[in-house]
């Protein structure tokens, strides 16, 4: 397989490009790097050389069946390159934008997008998981069978074709590593933080999960001058990293984890509660941690059948807020770009996440490393040139 010099190739019978991909052929399967086809892009459609992709745990989720999407496909949706076509209509990029990838393309015109929550375009969200592009099609194949993608972006590929709006333009100085990052774990934990919880400075934060999306709620905790950031892992190791990028206070999770949040906080709980984990237990624990008043955001994506629960009554004497967030509540276009310059100017320490790379081929190995607790971000590094 010869990754160092990934040009395109056309097969002779029509204009299909020949990539090398991760191919999932079905639920709980290796992934089998191999040959697959990609048409050219559509109209509003860009095609991008991926540079180097993280893995997140809803890959594993995905490939697992929790998190239901058609198979056989492509996963990956946390990536970054180069753009190496445009479809018609497209002006926002050229040929040759560094750009990283958003897996929420907006349409900008819905009831939604309008009113400037574009994470929930009602044009976009019906395909997100629907294995497709924003045309109900797909544009990857394996022999004579249609392939699907996954979150519109299909990154575990040398090469992609995405929804135009999903190509987000960023500085060409940037490493691209970091750059995947921003586009989904980085965007999710930061947005939850800022956007979401509007952390507030000398604030409190309670942040479930050391994870890329935990370690980034953290991160932008810290950037708004929370004064105490509390963070919750049952991995020793993570707890440990989490001090790094701006934690104070680590606990292993239990059941006293209340009463230390209220010892912490004069007896009332914190500001922010921040849920990266998606467990009901976990959800219910952190809105007895929240202060009355305060705010409990939502970001761990729960199993289908799930029913967190709450005092009733306090959820009303407390006047405590339990919100969601997806994606950062971002503004992917404008919010992707605006991470990367903070990161440039040393105010948020992204590049610390990543903990491991791989070459493609290691694909199944990273997989397994991301399960058994290894990393805290794991990238697959199509490119090294443009990964670094
Ligand atoms: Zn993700
Ligand atoms: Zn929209």
């Amino acid at each position: 397989m010869e990754l160092s010099a990934p040009q395109p190739t056309m097969s002779r019978e029509s204009h299909l490009m020949e990539i090398t991909a991760a191919y999932l052929s079905g639920a709980n399967q290796p992934f089998e790097v191999t040959m697959l086809h990609l048409d050219p892009p559509k109209a509003s459609e860009v095609l991008v050389r991926i540079a180097a992709t993280g893995i997140c745990a809803s890959d594993a989720h995905t490939r697992s069946g929790r998190i239901p999407s058609p198979l056989p496909c492509v996963l990956g949706h946390e990536g970054a390159g180069v753009v190496e076509a445009v479809g018609e209509n497209v002006t926002h990029v050229a040929v040759g934008d560094h750009v990283a990838l958003s897996w929420m393309p907006n349409c900008g015109q819905c009831r939604h997008c309008v009113s400037g929550r574009p994470v929930l375009c009602t044009a976009a969200a019906p395909y997100l998981l629907a294995g497709t592009l924003l045309d109900g099609t797909t544009r990857l194949h394996h022999d004579s069978e249609d392939v699907f993608h996954y979150s519109f972006l299909s990154t575990f590929a040398n090469y992609t074709v995405v929804p135009g709006a999903s190509a987000i333009k960023i500085d060409p100085g940037v490493s691209l590593s970091v750059a995947a990052l921003v586009g989904c774990a980085i965007m999710t934990g930061y947005g939850a933080a800022v956007n979401r919880a509007q952390v507030r400075p000398g604030s409190s934060v309670l942040v479930y999960g050391a994870g890329g999306v935990g370690l980034s709620a953290v991160m932008g905790a810290r950037l708004s001058g929370a004064g105490k950031i509390i963070v919750i892992d049952p991995v020793e190791s993570k707890r440990i990293e989490a001090l790094d990028f701006g934690a104070t206070h680590i606990f292993a999770p239990g059941d006293d984890i209340v009463d230390r949040v209220k010892e912490l906080t004069d007896g009332f709980g914190v500001d922010y509660a921040i849920d990266a984990v998606g467990v009901p237990a976990v959800v219910g624990q952190a809105f007895d941690a929240t202060v009355a008043g305060g705010t409990l955001v939502c970001v761990g994506v729960p199993a289908p059948e799930a029913r967190p629960s709450f005092p009733g009554p306090n959820l009303v004497r407390d006047e405590k807020i339990v919100t969601g967030s997806l994606y950062g509540s971002s503004r992917p276009s404008t919010d992707i770009p605006k991470i990367l310059d903070l990161y440039r100017a040393g105010l948020l320490p992204l590049d610390k996440m990543i903990s491991a790379t791989y070459p493609l081929n290691d694909i199944n190995k990273a997989f397994d490393d991301m399960a058994a607790g290894r990393l805290t971000r794991g990238v697959l590094v199509l490119d090294e040139a443009l990964a670094s």
